[in-house]
């Protein structure tokens, strides 16, 4: 993808929280990484990697420790709290779990509305207009908006979310872990949803999850997170083909399978997440990893992309 084609550039972004007396969690530190108009990428690792810290400070709903964002070359960091405000009906989020993030004494109606209401978009009657609109669009009939979010299913409240975020027409959504509260059986339908939104709306996606099936089934790219760097990043295709970083292929290695005949070598990852609080020294994920040498403990290795575009921070690839 070429560089016009960039809709938000991260760059060295740190996030650090002030943990008891001195300690200081490092939860995001020194990721970069580029989205382009209309992709997909999927951000993976385990809980408490610091993905989610990473999504919300790229729309500085946390504030960055350090670090450059800019979206649409315009750099958010230097906006002032007032025209960010602005900005963010072009970024917005879709939570975990939309049983919090709707307000139970609002009507569905009111609570899409919302973001139209505090940008002052349009008139009232537009306003409405574009409700039933964009309800409908996620599968809703006219008498259902004027409904309270306890009259839903979990599947259908996190498409009222959905349609409170793409009310505003945003060129980017940060998704942190939209299906992972929802049942198995109705995940499919909001993530084909969403994907049918990225094809016909053409915005970004920044997809964060746990579930690197689910990731696969979204994503143009991938990146992957270990303990608050960015340890891999990929087309979707190739990472799975391909992965390099040890951390990578221990993750996918432990995707179930739902066939008896095909065989997958397991790699194990023993022990923990270490403390963000006291990372590991040079890699940080030397602790855990099986092909860890001396070099590991004491020299991080630099992220590095190959010339397909496929960049990982190991010494193994370098
Ligand atoms: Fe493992 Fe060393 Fe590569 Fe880190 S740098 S992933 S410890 S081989």
């Amino acid at each position: 993808m070429n560089k016009e084609n960039v809709l938000l550039q991260a760059n060295h972004i740190k996030k650090y929280f002030q943990g008891r007396g001195k300690n200081v969690v490092k939860a995001v530190d020194d990721v970069s990484l580029t989205l382009h108009r209309g992709e997909t990428l999927g951000l993976v690792g385990e809980s408490g990697c610091g993905k989610s810290t990473l999504g919300r400070a790229l729309l500085r709903l946390i504030e960055p420790t350090q670090g450059e964002i800019l979206y649409n070359g315009q750099d958010l960091r230097k906006l002032p709290e007032r025209e960010m405000r602005l900005m963010r009906q072009h970024m917005q989020m879709v939570f975990q779990n939309p049983y919090s993030s709707l307000n139970p004494r609002m009507t569905v109606l009111e609570s899409v509305r919302a973001p139209l209401d505090i940008f002052k978009i349009g008139t009232p009657e537009e306003r409405f207009e574009k409700c039933r609109e964009i309800m409908k669009y996620v599968g809703f009939e006219e008498y259902q908006i004027y409904r309270y979010p306890h009259e839903f299913s979990g599947g259908q409240r996190q498409r009222v979310v959905i349609a409170r975020a793409l009310i505003s027409d945003p060129d980017f959504i940060v998704c942190g872990e939209p299906v992972s509260a929802l049942d198995v059986s109705v995940r499919a339908q909001v993530l084909n949803l969403m994907r049918d939104i990225n094809e016909k709306r053409g915005l970004a996606y920044l997809f964060i999850s746990h579930d690197l099936s689910v990731v696969k089934h979204v994503s143009d790219r991938i990146a992957v997170m270990y303990l608050g760097n960015l340890v891999e990043l990929a087309e979707c295709e190739e990472l799975y083909r391909n992965p390099k970083h040890p951390y990578t292929k221990a993750l996918l290695s432990s995707i179930p399978i739902p066939d008896p005949d095909v065989m997958v070598e397991r790699i194990p990852l023993e022990g923990d997440l270490p403390s963000p609080m006291n990372p590991p020294g040079g890699c940080r994920f030397h602790t855990r990893c099986p092909y860890a040498k001396e070099r590991c403990r004491t020299e991080r290795p630099r992220f590095q992309y190959d010339q397909k575009g496929h960049g990982a921070a190991c010494h193994m690839c370098e």
